[in-house]
C-alpha cells in the first residue's frame, strides 16, 4: 500500500504532477526545451516575486548549496548554524577550504538579525549562510529582517537555503533584496527529487566574475551564458527535462492564486499547532518562530513514534520521526505543497485514533 507522505521531503507528489513528468522526451539543445526551460523559470519568478536569474539545477538542493560556495566566496564565511541543515551549509564551506565561523544557536532557536549583524561587524567576512526553514527543528528564522540587517554590508553575500520554505511561505526575493535563495523539488514545490532552483541577484555574478576556479557543474557564470547569454533557456549540461516541465506547471498553478496558497500553508501549521498543544504536546520551536510548512513537536507525552508511524503505516500514512540526536524525543508533521487542510486532519484523526486520544 502506497503511504501517503507527512515527511518533510520527499512530499507526496499529486498524480497530475505526475502525469506532467509524463511528457514524450525533446532533444535538450531544441527550440522545444526552450519554450520548457522558458515557460518554467517565467513561473517559478511569479511565486518568488523576482525578476531575478533563476538557476535550474540538475542536482538535489545540496548541488546548489556547494554552487553557492564554489561561486560566492573569496574570503570567509559567516554560517548561522541552528540545526542539521544549517551544519550541512558550514561543511560545504569547510569542504571547499574556507575559513567558516559559526554563529551557533541552541536546537529549537532562531536566527537573530541583531546577532548576525554583531557578527558581521567584526569584518573579514564574504559570505553568509543561513536556512529560512531548519528542518530538523521546525523553525522559521526572520528572513526578511536577516535581509534587512545585510544593507550594512554591501560587499557580503546572504546566500539562503530555503529548501523547506520556498513555495510555502512567502518569500519575496526583490522586495527583500536577496542574494540567492535556493530549494530542491520535492519539498514545497510538490514534484520527485532531483532538480533545486535558485533566484540569484547581480551582485552574485559580479562576484563569481573574481573567483578563477568556480568549479566545473555548478559553475554559475556558465549556466548563465546557456539561459541568458551566448545561448537562452538551455543548460550547460542535460537538465532533468520531465521535472523541468513539471515545475513550471506546478509554479503556474500555484501562481495563479497565491494569497490563497500562502494562506492555505498558514492555516494547515495553525491547525497542527493547536492539535499538538490541544493534546499536551509542546512545539520545539521557539515561540513565534514555529514553521510554516511542517510542525517538529516535542514528545512530551512520552510516545513510541516508531510505533505510532508503524500503525499509521498499516493506514496508508507516514508521518517523520526526530531529526538525528531528536528521534523520539521529537516528532515531525510536514504540510506543504499541494497538501491540504483535509488530508492533515485526515492523519491527525488517525492519530488520535491510534493513541487513543480522542
Ligand atoms: C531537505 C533539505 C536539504 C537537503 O536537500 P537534498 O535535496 O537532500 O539535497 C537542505 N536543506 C533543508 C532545509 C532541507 O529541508
Amino acid at each position: 500500500m502506497h503511504k501517503k507522505l507527512f515527511i518533510p521531503g520527499p512530499v507526496e507528489v499529486t498524480t497530475q504532477s505526475l502525469h506532467d513528468m509524463g511528457v514524450p522526451m525533446v532533444g535538450h539543445r531544441s527550440k522545444d526545451y526552450e519554450k520548457i526551460h522558458a515557460f518554467c523559470v517565467e513561473n517559478v519568478k511569479k511565486v518568488l516575486y523576482t525578476d531575478k536569474f533563476i538557476w535550474i539545477g540538475t542536482c538535489s538542493s545540496t548541488g546548489l548549496m556547494e554552487g553557492a560556495i564554489l561561486n560566492l566566496c573569496r574570503k570567509k564565511v559567516l554560517s548561522v548554524v541552528l540545526g542539521a541543515f544549517s551544519d550541512r551549509w558550514n561543511k560545504i564551506a569547510k569542504a571547499n577550504g574556507h575559513e567558516s565561523v559559526r554563529l551557533e544557536y541552541e536546537w529549537g532557536k532562531a536566527a537573530k538579525p541583531s546577532d548576525i549583524d554583531s557578527k558581521l561587524s567584526e569584518g573579514g567576512f564574504d559570505l553568509v549562510t543561513v536556512v529560512f526553514n531548519e528542518t530538523s527543528t521546525g523553525v522559521m528564522s526572520p528572513l526578511k529582517d536577516i535581509a534587512g540587517v545585510m544593507k550594512k554590508y554591501p560587499d557580503v553575500i546572504l546566500a539562503v537555503d530555503a529548501v523547506s520554505g520556498m513555495a510555502a511561505a512567502r518569500i519575496e526575493v526583490d522586495a527583500w533584496d536577496l542574494d540567492f535563495i535556493l530549494a530542491g523539488t520535492q519539498k514545497a514545490w510538490s514534484l520527485p527529487p532531483g532538480l533545486a532552483v535558485a533566484a540569484v541577484s547581480e551582485r552574485c555574478f559580479k562576484r563569481a566574475e573574481t573567483i578563477e576556479h568556480r568549479g566545473f557543474y555548478f559553475d554559475l557564470l556558465n549556466a548563465k551564458e546557456y539561459a541568458a547569454g551566448k545561448r537562452s533557456n538551455q543548460t550547460p549540461s542535460t537538465p532533468g527535462i520531465s521535472l523541468v516541465h513539471a515545475l513550471g506547471r506546478q509554479a503556474e498553478r500555484y501562481s495563479r492564486d497565491l494569497e490563497a496558497h500562502w494562506a492555505k500553508h498558514v492555516e494547515m501549521a495553525k491547525f497542527v499547532q493547536d492539535w499538538a498543544r490541544d493534546r499536551g504536546f509542546e512545539l520545539f520551536a521557539e515561540p513565534g518562530y514555529e514553521s510554516l510548512s511542517l510542525t517538529c513537536i516535542k514528545n512530551t507525552r512520552g510516545i513510541s513514534v516508531a510505533g505510532l508511524n508503524a500503525e499509521l503505516g498499516k493506514r496508508g500514512y507516514m508521518l517523520s520521526n526526530g531529526y538525528g540526536k531528536l528521534k523520539e524525543q521529537t516528532f515531525r508533521i510536514a504540510h506543504m505543497g499541494t497538501m491540504t487542510l483535509t488530508e492533515v486532519r485526515d492523519l491527525l484523526l488517525n492519530v488520535d485514533d491510534i493513541l487513543g486520544f480522542k
